[in-house]
């Protein structure tokens, strides 16, 4: 088997089929969407840059689904008045968005089902095994062909184990088959009958199925108000005057998911400073260093409000992003130069 670092035409070819299956692949629920975001986060998480296989397990991909879904299983709402479960499927809705929607009407947050282990481990065995049969059998089908760049079935019984080369291109694509896949799933909710009520009135469509709400990220502001002593995590000024803002320290458009340890609280300026740039380096060891000494207050406190809060994981997104950076250079921003 060939372990060696993708050459650059590879790379380049991997990404073509990456939008060939996007393009041409046969669609009938937003379920393979969903999966390609789930490899790419977890090669992330769970991967480094070699040309190494990679054996995923089941149940974290299954945890990544009910990320996913959980946002988008409330009602949208829209023109004041309207409002509609997203149908996700082309016929009836989607199994896995079925169970979440059941599970909302008992659990407020993604936090509180995962602290009722009995019932979290339940519902994670039901999306794992429709996990396996749905989009793990047909995200590589195109027009009735089997086309195995990712995976190969036969050999994924028990872990799910990406070819040669698919870890190291995920994590190097990981940004455009993000955005890639999100405008696709956007697409498939517009284009999808059943949610016709919803169209021409969109405008916030993007911001409900993927971005974290308003609600959820002041309470996690009331958080780091304390663990930071109301001071800004870049310039240490004071913040009493409560004008502050919750930032993601790696940037939501390089990492769209929201885990814990993520946060941090910033003063108005050096947040919209920021932006969607890289903190330079001293802050990450400055953030390294916060979550190591307060690893259980958010773990504790931030967990409760529904974010997964994985400090390893966590780290391991941020030294794929780093080294993202200091390969393409990207611009790192720091508070003098800002
Ligand atoms: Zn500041």
């Amino acid at each position: 088997m060939n372990v060696h670092i993708p050459t650059a035409q590879e790379q380049l070819k991997f990404l073509k089929n990456i939008q060939l299956i996007l393009q041409s692949g046969s669609f009938s629920s937003t379920y393979k969407f969903a999966l390609l975001i789930s490899l790419s986060r977890l090669a992330i998480e769970k991967g480094e840059d070699s040309g190494e296989s990679l054996s995923l397990e089941y149940t974290d991909i299954a945890e990544k689904f009910i990320e996913l879904y959980w946002k988008q299983a409330v009602p949208y709402i829209f023109n004041d008045e309207g409002q509609l479960i997203l149908n996700q499927n082309n016929g009836k809705q989607a199994a896995i968005v079925n169970r979440i929607i059941e599970h909302r009407k008992n659990y407020s947050s993604l936090g509180m089902l995962r602290r009722d282990s009995l019932v979290w481990l339940t519902l994670l065995n039901e999306v794992k095994s429709i996990v396996k049969k749905m989009p793990v059998t047909f995200l590589q089908n195109i027009n009735g062909q089997n086309f195995e760049f990712l995976y190969q079935l036969d050999r994924c019984r028990k872990q799910l184990i990406l070819l040669p080369q698919v870890m190291f291109c995920l994590r190097q694509f990981s940004e455009i088959i993000e955005e890639l896949c999100q405008k696709r799933w956007i697409d498939y909710i517009k284009k999808n009958s059943s949610n016709a009520p919803i169209l021409n009135q969109l405008p916030n469509l993007e911001q409900f199925m993927f971005e974290p709400s308003r609600n959820q990220l002041n309470a996690v502001a009331n958080v780091l108000v304390d663990l930071q002593d109301c001071k800004c995590f870049y310039c240490n000024k004071p913040m009493c005057n409560g004008n502050y803002a919750v930032d993601h320290f790696i940037p939501w458009s390089m990492y769209p998911s929201d885990t814990g340890h993520n946060f941090v609280l910033a003063d108005s300026s050096c947040n919209s400073k920021k932006s969607n740039l890289l903190a330079s380096d001293e802050f990450l060891h400055k953030w390294q260093e916060r979550n190591e000494e307060h690893d259980l207050i958010i773990v504790d406190r931030i967990s409760i409000l529904g974010f997964l809060t994985d400090k390893e994981r966590s780290h391991k997104v941020a030294e794929w992003a780093y080294k993202q950076a200091n390969e393409n250079n990207y611009v790192k921003w720091n508070v003098i130069n800002g």
